[in-house]
Parts: structure tokens; C-alpha cells; sequence
């Protein structure tokens, strides 16, 4: 089991095991970066093949939060946390009492937040031994999903704005993979924009409420890369822009809210070379940590609404830049999200220095 020499491992702050021999809690929180504020992150409960799997898992993932609250300007560093387990047999409450009991040992340098396989209750459970989570009550920020909805839309009208030069959506045809809680919230506000929707899903139920409700033609999960459209909208899984799904893809955008979209780094250039404008994964998925920084007693909902809305900027000035520099939409987005690292790094040893 390796650490340091682990190819995740980006320097990171720190990376904590915690084990609660009466609950049976396997967890490891790991810190890349605290210089723009407190580690906040998803904790993930996930039945890893082995160790080495979860601390990949913790390491990559926190690593991409860093980049994700810097390109979206919020002052939050990245974190991120693994229980080691099966969530639908393995989870309880002790265990999620204790995962806050280790949380809480991090004094706040780690914010924790729900993600694959932990849900706002289970979030709320750890509440009890710790005040460090957040996305969690109603009345504060509660589920990001709407929000990461919303932002995403955004987003879309930026790529279809620089790559179609069109400013409305209206008969923007959008094929989008993936019904759940983003995807979903998605189609309606598409649909409420003119676009036609083409949607993919392996749950039925929530294909035929797409169909009935918004008037989407549905494919099957297969056929969803072969569909002729203007937007490819993943909002399922991750590595779904691979050497066989980019080849079928016939579409001029690709905007949608899933993580970890391309497979591996070379296939940004791949979708540029076919010239498919690329929205990186992270920039137009921040809806949900940018409502989750605005929590506070004077949270307000539509403020924060307003500033995922910003996403569409975001957007448009990576496209621009990439476009400038020549470079993929993916190098940019990390060059944005590094550059102001380094800018507030910089200030903050100058202010040291000056103390
Ligand atoms: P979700 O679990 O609610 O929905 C995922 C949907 O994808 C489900 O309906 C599932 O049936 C469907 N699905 C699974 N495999 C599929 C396949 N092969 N083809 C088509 N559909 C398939 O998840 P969500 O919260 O809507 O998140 C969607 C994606 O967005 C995930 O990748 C997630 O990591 C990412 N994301 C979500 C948020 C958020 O706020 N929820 C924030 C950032 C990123």
C-alpha cells in the first residue's frame, strides 16, 4: 500500500486513516489543498476491490476538487473522503456517527458533503458528532443537484453560443444521457428553453416520465452516442468520451454534469481534432459546491443561484482562450484553476513576509 508514490498522489496536505472497531468504519480523508480555504468535498461509500484502490480513489478526487473550487473563484480548497464498504448492506448509523466523530478531528480543515453512496440523511447522522458538513438542511444550501442543474444549463448555452453562434436554445437538439437528479433537472430546463430532447436511462421510469412530461424521444443506452444531434449531454457516468464513444458521437458540443468525462487526458485533443467543442467536466459541474460556499446564517438562495448562473462566463472564457492559445478546453481550464492558485499563494507569502 503506497502513499507518497501512489501516481495519484499531487502533493497533498494530508491523507488520514480513521478505523471505528464497534461500527466497522474503514475511512480515509485525504487534503490536497487548503491554500484557498477549507478542504470541502464529497465523501464517497464505495466497495473497493482493495486499499490501493480506495486511496487512488481519495486522492484523485481530491485533487480534482482543488481545481474545481479555483476555476469557479470560491475560497474553498479540495478534499475529499472514501468509507470502504457496501452502502446498501454495510452502512448504519454508528458508522455514520463515527465518520463524523473523524471528520471532526480535522478541526475543519475538511468539510465534508455527500456524494456516490452516502445521501444528505446519512450526512445529517454524522452531523451529530461534528459541525464540519455541509449541503446538507433545508433552508441552507440542502441537495446541490438543482443547483449543478442549473449551472450546467448555463454552461450549455455557452457552448452553443461560441461553437452554433446561437444565443437561444430554442430547437437545440440535445441528446442526454443520464435521468437522475442532475439529468433530469436538466431536460426540464432545456425544455422550458425550446430544445428538443433525445434521453437515455437505465431506470425506465424515469425514461417515461421524460417522454410523457417533456415531449423526449427515448433511445436506448446504447444508441444514445449515435444520435444526431447539436449537444451530447452526459449526465451519468464517468469515462463515457473514450476511443470507441467519440468515433460514433455526431454532435458539435459536448455539455454535460458527469464527472471524469474523458476517459483519459489525450481524448480532449481527440474530440478537438473532430471538432467537438468539449465543456470541461469540472467547470460546468461546480453548481453544487458554488451554492454549498454561500452557506452561512445569511445564506441566500437566489444570490447563489445567480452566481451559478456565472458558470456561463466561465465557460465562454475558457472557449475563447482555448481558442487563442490553441490548446484543448481541458488545458485551459486546469491553467485557469492552477493560475489563481499560484496568484494567492503568492499573495499570502508576501503578506507573511510583511507581518
Ligand atoms: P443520479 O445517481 O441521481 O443519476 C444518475 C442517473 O444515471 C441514474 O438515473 C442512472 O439510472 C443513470 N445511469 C446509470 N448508468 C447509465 C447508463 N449506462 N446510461 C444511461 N443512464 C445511466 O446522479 P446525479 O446526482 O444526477 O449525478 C449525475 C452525474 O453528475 C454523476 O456523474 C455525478 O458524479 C455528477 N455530478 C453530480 C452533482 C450533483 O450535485 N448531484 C454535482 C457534480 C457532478
Amino acid at each position: 500500500m503506497t502513499v507518497f508514490s501512489a501516481k495519484e498522489f499531487d502533493n497533498h496536505e494530508d491523507v488520514l486513516f480513521f478505523h471505528d472497531k464497534k461500527s466497522g468504519l474503514k475511512a480515509i480523508i485525504a487534503v490536497h489543498d487548503t491554500t484557498l480555504g477549507p478542504a470541502l468535498g464529497g465523501t464517497r461509500m464505495w466497495d473497493y476491490q482493495n486499499e490501493e484502490e480506495a486511496i487512488a480513489d481519495v486522492l484523485r478526487l481530491s485533487r480534482g476538487m482543488t481545481y474545481k473550487s479555483s476555476l469557479a473563484g470560491i475560497n474553498l480548497g479540495g478534499g475529499k473522503s472514501v468509507i470502504i464498504g457496501d452502502s446498501r448492506t454495510e452502512k448504519t448509523p454508528d458508522l455514520m456517527e463515527a465518520f463524523g466523530r473523524a471528520v471532526d478531528q480535522l478541526g475543519g480543515t475538511y468539510i465534508a458533503a455527500e456524494d456516490v453512496g452516502t445521501s444528505v440523511t446519512d450526512l445529517e447522522i454524522a452531523r451529530r458528532s461534528t459541525r464540519h458538513i455541509a449541503g446538507i438542511s433545508e433552508g441552507n444550501s440542502g441537495d446541490p443537484s438543482p443547483a449543478t442543474a442549473w449551472g450546467v444549463f448555463h454552461g450549455l448555452r455557452a457552448a452553443v453560443e461560441f461553437e452554433l453562434k446561437q444565443k437561444s436554445l430554442a430547437s437545440i437538439k440535445v441528446s442526454v444521457q443520464g435521468l437522475g437528479n442532475v439529468g433530469y433537472g436538466l431536460c426540464e430546463l432545456l425544455k422550458d428553453a425550446g430544445a428538443e430532447l433525445i434521453v437515455a436511462d437505465l431506470n425506465e421510469a424515469a425514461v417515461e416520465k421524460a417522454v410523457k412530461n417533456l415531449g423526449a424521444k427515448a433511445v436506448s443506452i446504447d444508441a444514445i452516442y449515435d444520435q444526431e444531434a447539436d449537444v451530447f449531454a452526459p449526465c451519468a457516468l464517468g469515462a463515457v468520451l473514450n476511443d470507441d464513444t467519440i468515433d460514433r458521437l455526431k454532435v458539435r458540443v459536448v455539455a454535460g454534469s458527469a464527472n471524469n468525462q474523458l476517459a483519459e487526458d489525450r481524448h480532449a485533443r481527440t474530440l478537438t481534432e473532430k471538432a467537438i467543442l468539449y465543456t470541461p467536466d469540472y467547470a460546468i459541474n461546480a453548481g453544487g459546491i458554488i451554492i454549498i460556499s454561500h452557506e452561512g446564517p445569511s445564506f441566500d438562495r437566489e444570490k447563489a443561484m445567480q452566481h451559478v448562473a456565472g458558470i456561463h462566463d466561465t465557460c465562454l472564457s475558457i472557449f475563447e482562450r482555448a481558442k487563442r492559445e490553441k490548446v484543448t478546453t481541458a488545458e485551459i481550464a486546469d491553467k485557469i484553476a492552477l493560475e489563481r492558485l499560484e496568484r494567492v499563494r503568492n499573495e499570502k507569502a508576501r503578506l507573511a513576509l510583511a507581518s
